[in-house]
């Protein structure tokens, strides 16, 4: 809840993907990032694309079990690609 991201995001209940732009179903397979909500094969995909290698996914805490976040790394913060905000 320190972003108003989150709380927008919370309140829709069905975020759209950083990735695709299209809604993430709230039980699909998908990867909570410090730039946004991804669906899983979106994150991995964008994600081999820039770094070549896959993404070390944990599970997300306080999330459900198909919720994952990456390992965070400065690779990733400073991924401006997905780094666009929704307005
Ligand atoms: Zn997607």
């Amino acid at each position: 809840m320190d972003k108003q991201s989150l709380s927008s995001i919370s309140m829709k209940g069905a975020p759209a993907c950083a990735g695709c732009h299209m809604l993430v179903a709230r039980y699909a397979p998908q990867v909570v990032a410090s730039t946004g909500t991804y669906h899983r094969e979106c994150f991995e995909a964008w994600y081999v694309g820039r770094y070549g290698k896959r993404p070390s996914l944990l599970a997300a805490k306080g999330g459900h079990r198909h919720a994952f976040r990456v390992r965070e790394s400065n690779e990733v913060r400073e991924g401006g690609e997905v780094g666009e905000r929704a307005a």
